[in-house]
């Protein structure tokens, strides 16, 4: 639905009123937008028209209410009782990707000689930032191939596999905050680790777009990589069901999957929501999961990993919204 929300005054603090482009959806079940197929509804969802429309959304949205940026949501869990304020959803609006050729300000550094900036917006799929810089003789990227979210949630999450990870290869972020503001940020001003990113000086804002550095190579042999990448996910993860990928973050030293299963946990189901019997960090939908089910099961393993190995795992999916 088309919608011309004209921004009131007040919204914009006095300033001029645009008329939003993007389209608003209301009560709009979130199953079709995550990857677990399961959940509950968001009161109002916002597909922005471009870059400027978003920043035009977020200043009309009253500081009181929540702003959830969704990507592919291949990594979130909306409880049945849904979402109140805002989703916005990214996938497929802000797409730009492109070789820069201007060096943004950055330093150049003597490591950096046979290397490219490539610009990808937060909207783009991380398999396509993969194909892209494989295409243009770039390699190290070939892990995004099997991250099937977008950019924008591969920043957020740090994703990464087979030894890549996002921020090892992000130079530059640019974000957009919550006053409606786009900045520029360098990795410095981040906290970084395994499948976490935070600011150092924490504000809320989210990531626009990025510019990651990619090495001159072999494209050839990286887009062989990522067919063998694409094989090993297909032999080891329940990719015909829906699922939101590792559940838990490894523990340091372990392996979330291994603790799971050593506590015999392995096909172990409540409701339409299973452990799955290939991976065993992976929670399965059967078919008519509820997203109560799945966060009762995620609870349990927590206190059955706990009870008998003493191993306190750490939640890598994400879970927003109100239980029922
Ligand atoms: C089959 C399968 C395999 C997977 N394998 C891996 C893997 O190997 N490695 C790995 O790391 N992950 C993996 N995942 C998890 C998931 O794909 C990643 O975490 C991915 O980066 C999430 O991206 P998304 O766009 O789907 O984010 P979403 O699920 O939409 O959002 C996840 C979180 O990121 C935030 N977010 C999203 N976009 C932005 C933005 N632009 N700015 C700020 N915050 C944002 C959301 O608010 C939310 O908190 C897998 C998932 C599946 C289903």
């Amino acid at each position: 639905m088309r919608h011309d929300y004209r921004m009131s005054e007040m919204d914009l603090g006095g300033g001029a009123a645009p008329v939003l482009r993007g389209h608003f959806l209301y009560n709009e079940p979130m199953k079709k937008h995550v990857s677990w197929r399961a959940g509950g509804a968001a009161q109002r969802v916002y597909i922005p028209a471009d870059l400027e429309d978003l920043t035009w959304l977020v200043r009309s949205v009253p500081a009181h209410e929540d702003i959830h940026i969704v990507g592919l949501g291949s990594n979130l869990l909306v409880r049945d009782g849904g979402v109140k304020g805002v989703v916005i959803l990214l996938h497929g609006v802000l797409k730009n990707l492109a070789i820069e050729s201007r060096t943004h300000g950055l330093p150049p550094a003597p490591e950096d000689a046979d290397t490219a900036l490539v610009y990808a917006q937060a909207g783009v799929a991380a398999p396509k930032l993969a194909r892209f810089t494989a295409n243009h003789n770039l390699v190290g990227g070939e892990f995004w191939a099997g991250i099937p979210g977008t950019v924008g949630g591969a920043m957020a999450m740090n994703a990464g596999c087979y030894g890549g990870e996002t921020w090892h290869r992000l130079v530059q972020v640019q974000t957009l905050d919550r006053q409606g503001q786009l900045n520029e940020r360098r990795q410095d001003e981040y906290v970084i680790g395994y499948r976490h990113v935070a600011l150092k000086h924490p504000q809320e804002e989210w990531f626009i777009g990025g510019w990651f550095r990619l090495a001159h190579g072999d494209g050839v042999a990286s887009r062989e990589t990522i067919k063998e990448l694409l094989k090993k996910r297909i032999a080891s993860q329940p990719l015909g069901q829906p699922n939101a990928g590792s559940v838990f973050r490894n523990p340091p030293g372990n392996f979330a999957a291994r603790l799971i299963e050593g506590c015999g946990l392995k096909g172990f189901r409540i409701g339409d929501a299973q452990v799955s019997t290939k991976h065993a960090n992976f929670i399965v939908n059967l078919g008519y999961a509820t997203a109560t089910d799945i966060e009762r099961l995620i609870e349990h393993i927590e206190d059955t990993v706990e009870a008998r190995t003493n191993v306190q795992l750490i939640r890598e999916v994400r879970i927003i919204g109100e239980r029922q």
